[in-house]
């Protein structure tokens, strides 16, 4: 019951590589776990598409699988379980595999290592800086109560797998082009727990795990930034007991302020201020995140546009120890709807400047 590689990426017995890249990145990008959360059948098959694009893109595999495909299809070929350092040179192809820290059994079958579970999270902006706890709730495989994560009824009716004399792992050679590798791989009969199930236990149906929800509060450090990904180890898919947790890998997503930016630790802020303000320098109050404000004093003759810097005014990273600014950029506001009396003041204010009052005006004409 070999599966064909070729019918699962649906290409030609004699595709080329271009050919094998084009048809895996599409079919990867449909049934990528992220578009399907929950959905093992298009987890299988993203797992599946995986396998078969390792194989075939490595040309001493593909030999391989060819030969033994020529010789009936009887043989087994072990497509899934990849030596070290098969997949490199594929930068596209690790990608997905670190995705699943390089876990074909993944998303919680029978048996295997836990897959790894990714998921987005919204924090506020104010979370984001100044951190925070947030309960999360996963749905993954979690070992089953009743048989203590073994499979078995009661967590005792199994016996000793006879494959691998209940060592759970199995020896393998494998040709590569430095000769041949032997190395130990997991027992395929036992999925690696040295045990093969008598009686299956009735909570689980022998597979050891069950999938629920489960709330986790996590701790988001002061200072996540916008798409961040955090991962945290062992809390992805828990399969049977003895097998590895996956992982959690969490995209963070933060919502914009309505008044401030964020640059690392520096907080960046417009504020209007008034043309007389301006002209005169002022005390202005600056908003501050935490909503307490900050008084600055505005000089005379500050233009449009300018930056002030308020030292140490921006967010902290207790961790480094340090501090962002807070950057305060005016934006002069000119008052609308003059009345007659007051056009006249302003005609009046006008005429007695002088054009070397004006900075940008003298430079722009001397140019
Ligand atoms: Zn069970
Ligand atoms: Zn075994």
């Amino acid at each position: 019951m070999a599966k064909n590689y070729y019918e699962m990426l649906g290409v030609s017995k004699t595709a080329s590589d271009d050919e094998l890249k084009s048809a895996f990145r599409k079919l990867a990008r449909q049934y990528h776990p992220d578009l399907h959360p929950g959905d093992e059948a298009a987890a299988n098959k993203f797992k599946e598409v995986n396998e078969a694009y390792e194989t075939l893109s490595d040309p001493q595999k593909r030999a391989e699988y060819d030969a033994v495909q020529a010789g009936g299809g009887s043989g087994s070929f072990g497509g899934g379980s990849h030596g070290p350092g098969s997949s490199q040179g594929n930068s596209f192809f690790d990608e997905f595999v670190n995705m699943f820290s390089g876990d074909h059994h993944g998303g919680g079958g029978h048996g295997g290592n836990g897959g790894d579970i990714s998921l987005n999270v919204t924090l506020t902006f104010e979370e984001a800086a100044y951190g925070t706890q947030k309960e999360i709730t996963v749905n993954r495989f979690e070992p089953c109560a009743a048989c203590r994560g073994t499979g078995a009824k009661n967590g005792t009716q199994f016996v000793k797998c006879t494959n691998c004399g209940g060592t759970g792992k199995v020896r393998y050679a494998q040709e590569t082009p430095f000769g041949r590798v032997v190395s130990m791989k997991p027992c395929n009969v036992c999925a690696g727990t040295g045990r093969i199930v008598k009686e299956p236990c009735t909570s689980c149906g022998g597979r050891g795990s069950v999938r629920k929800n489960s709330n986790l509060r996590i701790t988001f450090p002061p200072g996540v930034e916008p798409n961040q990904i955090m991962t945290i180890p062992g809390e992805g898919e828990r399969t049977r007991s003895g097998a590895k947790a996956g992982n959690l890998i969490l995209t963070i997503t933060v919502q914009p302020h309505k008044l401030f930016r964020r640059k690392g630790l520096d907080l960046l802020v417009d504020i209007p201020v008034s043309f007389t303000q301006a002209l005169l320098g002022d005390k202005v109050f600056v908003p501050a995140l935490k909503g307490n404000k900050i008084a600055f004093s505005l000089p005379e003759g500050a233009q449009s546009g300018m930056t002030f810097k308020l030292k140490e005014q921006g967010l902290e990273n207790p961790k480094k120890q340090m501090k962002g600014d807070l950057l305060v950029t005016i934006d002069i506001e000119l008052p609308r709807n003059l009345s007659k009396e007051q056009r006249q003041k302003i005609k009046e204010l006008h005429d007695s400047l002088k054009p070397e009052q004006y900075d940008k005006a003298r430079e722009f004409i001397k140019k």
